[in-house]
């Protein structure tokens, strides 16, 4: 660790003066970026916008995660465009992102990524984009740059966000309510890209209550948000449930409604941290090849298992934060809102995803509270 060729290999930049942040949240924040030295421009947009509506009033640590070497150009660059005293770039080591577990056949793994690709999937033929779902599911807030935080905001290159989050500060808004994922966007999935991950999800549960050798299994009150059947289990949210009826329950088949996650805020403490999603992760990841074989996105995988183990109540929808990832966004509907936040966005805009057949956030907003489906 420290050593460039070392496989953990991590470089903080500190700028003076130094000032630990830990007046906004009582526990340790961070805005991560998983990003290719290429996108140097992207990321700089990012950040510039990033800065000028939220950060510099914050001063949160900003870690670059790259499966490659940053160069001293994209180091120099970025560090000076953040306004936070501590910039972390860590190197992402092998086993985080090219090693597939020994199930993996590649040769078979190939020729689906010729026949998705042929069938115009979108990155169907691309393996580093299923290494960086991959990492991006299961790995980021296991690497050592990242562990030193509990909430953690995710970022990409060239995104934009309209508004000023003013007092708005989303880290210190789920320390307080207890938030353990929050999202701006959400809309349906595309198939191709995940045929087997629901079935997957549901002989996890079977597998997992027949291993602890109980047949109870607890599971979130927000499953109705995942499929458009009406869910027959009306029971106690927070009960547990035998496997068996939540599988039935889940029965229903999925409606690939997910939350985009790009735009993200965790807490890895409380969600990825835990055993309950890491197992999820390791039985996808080892029992199943989903993640080679098709192309599971980390979106539906994040949101199946925040919908499995979480309750409704610890996930917030962010509906002030104007937010921009090609080809859509979502700008806030109250004119006041935008005025008193400046947002540079038009709600009626065909990128405003919001108001469009494909989002999923009037699902969302009618099983909202976590009560209405429970009958
Ligand atoms: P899309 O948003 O699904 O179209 O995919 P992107 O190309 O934006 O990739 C998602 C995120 O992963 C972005 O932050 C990219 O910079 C990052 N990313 C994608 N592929 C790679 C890769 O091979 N290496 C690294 N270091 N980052 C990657
Ligand atoms: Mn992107």
């Amino acid at each position: 660790f420290g050593r460039p060729d070392s496989p953990y290999f991590s470089y903080t930049v500190y700028k003076p003066p130094f000032v630990e942040n830990r007046n906004n949240t009582i526990a340790k924040s961070c805005i991560l970026m998983l990003v290719r030295n290429i996108e140097l421009e992207g990321a700089l947009q990012t950040i510039r916008r990033l800065e000028d509506r939220f950060n510099k009033d914050h001063k949160y640590d900003w870690v670059f995660l790259n499966d490659e070497p940053f160069t001293l150009e994209f180091i120099t660059a970025t560090s000076a465009m953040c306004s936070s005293s501590k910039i972390k770039y860590g190197m992402i080591p092998r086993e985080l992102w090219s090693v597939v577990p020994d199930h993996i056949d590649m040769e078979e793994a190939n020729r689906r990524m010729e026949s998705m690709e042929a069938q115009g999937v979108l990155y169907g033929g691309s393996l580093s984009y299923r290494h960086m779902c991959r990492f991006q599911s299961m790995s980021f807030y296991k690497h050592p740059a990242v562990l030193e935080y509990r909430y953690y905001m995710r970022t990409e290159p060239d995104v934009d966000y309209f508004c000023d989050f003013n007092e708005y500060d989303p880290f210190k808004l789920m320390e307080l309510k207890r938030k353990k994922y929050g999202f701006v966007i959400s809309m349906y999935e595309y198939e191709d890209t995940i045929p087997t991950l629901w079935e997957s999800v549901e002989e996890f549960i079977e597998e997992t209550a027949l291993k602890e050798g109980t047949d109870e299994f607890a599971v979130g009150d927000g499953f109705q948000f995942l499929t458009d059947d009406q869910l027959i289990d009306r029971g106690n949210a927070n009960n547990m449930r035998s496997a068996q009826k939540v599988v039935d329950t889940l029965n229903g088949d999925y409606n690939l409604c997910h939350f985009w996650s790009n735009f993200e805020v965790g807490d890895m403490d409380g969600f990825y941290r835990t055993s309950r999603y890491n197992s999820l992760m390791d039985y996808l990841n080892l029992e199943k090849p989903g993640f080679y074989y098709e192309r599971w996105g980390d979106a539906p995988v994040h949101t199946i298992a925040a919908m499995l183990f979480l309750n409704k109540t610890e996930i917030i929808h962010f509906d002030t934060l104007g937010y921009f990832h090609a080809p859509f966004g979502t700008c806030p509907l109250s004119e006041n809102t935008r005025l008193q936040q400046k947002c540079l966005c038009d709600p009626q805009n065909e990128y405003n995803i919001d108001i469009e057949p494909h989002s999923c956030l009037m699902k969302w907003w009618k099983n909202g509270d976590g009560k209405r489906f429970l009958v």
